[in-house]
């Protein structure tokens, strides 16, 4: 019983996430960068409170460490990583980096 709870209440959590990254994607289109990062921040909250995991492409939606929505070119460029030989995605706003 327990488990199916808990199987609910991360699919409804989930909706919100893919929600909330709905909205910051009109807010940064939109020309509100700030209010993109306050979804950002709402999106992290959830997933660490409740411990789901984003998809691939939300997790390139924005950056973890500083919620800055992630536009290719702009807040974020692409960067090769020669030792570990692989592409990384660097914020940059925080410079924070990860594995494309
Ligand atoms: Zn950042």
């Amino acid at each position: 019983m327990v488990d199916g709870r808990k199987k609910l209440i991360k699919s409804s959590v989930r909706q919100s996430i893919a929600k909330l990254m709905g909205e910051a994607e009109a807010a940064r289109a939109a020309g509100r960068p700030e209010r993109a990062r306050r979804y950002a921040k709402m999106i992290m909250d959830l997933v660490r409170k409740h411990k789901v995991r984003l998809t691939e492409e939300q997790k390139r939606g924005f950056c973890r460490k500083c919620f800055t929505w992630w536009v290719p070119g702009d807040t974020v460029k692409l960067a090769f990583d020669k030792r570990h030989n692989v592409i990384r995605m660097k914020c940059a706003k925080c410079g924070y980096t990860r594995r494309l």
